[in-house]
């Protein structure tokens, strides 16, 4: 699998996918990229710290994704982020965390502090909150965006399930771009999850929606979820 990559347009970045012990939300009906995941922690950090050897540091700007929450990565991989930011100067640090661990973010951006800025990617999918938890299951129960953008400063969007119309896709990325500093789109690919895309869905977003936020510097849209370079097959 690719795990390293550079995303050179919009917010220009190096991006890793490093491995984790897994998901411990993971019933998100949409999901099964949790599946990238090992119990075996020493293994994990020896893949992980090769990845991060190709880290140059050339946008002075770095993603850090791992199939879940920054959380379930292991203490040594994070020791190893920390070095591969001080000596690379990293100066801004992107991690994924779920809503669950929302009170360990403050910390995180703690210990990366004051050299390296810390910014939290939340998988919000949604602001249609009954979407989002009776259909989607992402287990955020009814928070609100001012609530939300407490803890992350950007989102991440997920577009092209039945029951979502133009409407709702418009108004989530409005949304989106009001509360947070950044946001990223994501049309849901096939899987092997329970929920799959809706081809008509998926249709109206790319011809009426996307049209107004493909040039948007804030809006990252992923039309195929591998557009960051990383998650496909080498
Ligand atoms: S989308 Fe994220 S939080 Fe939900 S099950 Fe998948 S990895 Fe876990």
């Amino acid at each position: 699998m690719i795990r390293y990559s550079e995303i050179t347009e919009k917010n220009p970045r190096e991006i890793v996918l490093l491995r984790g012990r897994g998901c411990r939300w993971r019933r998100c009906r949409f999901c099964d990229y949790y599946l990238d995941s090992s119990k075996d922690e020493e293994a994990n950090y020896e893949l992980n710290q090769e990845v991060l050897s190709k880290v140059t540091g050339k946008y002075g700007s770095l993603e850090v994704i791992n199939s879940g929450s920054f959380c379930e990565l292991d203490a040594k991989t994070m020791g190893e982020i920390e070095k591969v930011c001080r000596e690379k100067r990293i100066s801004q640090l992107r991690f994924e965390a779920h809503w669950m661990y929302r009170e360990k973010i403050k910390p995180l951006k703690e210990r990366f502090a004051p050299g390296t800025k810390v910014k939290i990617k939340m998988g919000v999918e949604t602001f249609e909150a009954k979407f989002r938890e009776n259909v989607m299951e992402k287990g955020m129960g009814g928070a609100e965006p001012e609530e939300i953008a407490r803890y992350a400063d950007e989102v991440c969007l997920l577009f092209g399930f039945k029951g979502q119309t133009e409407e709702t896709m418009e108004r989530d990325i409005q949304t989106g771009l009001r509360y947070f500093e950044r946001i990223c789109v994501n049309l849901m690919n096939p899987n092997t999850a329970p929920l799959q895309p809706d081809r008509d869905v998926i249709r109206l977003f790319l011809e009426n929606v996307y049209p107004r936020y493909r040039d948007n510097p804030r809006a990252d849209i992923l039309v195929e979820n591998t557009e960051f370079g990383v998650g496909g097959d080498a």
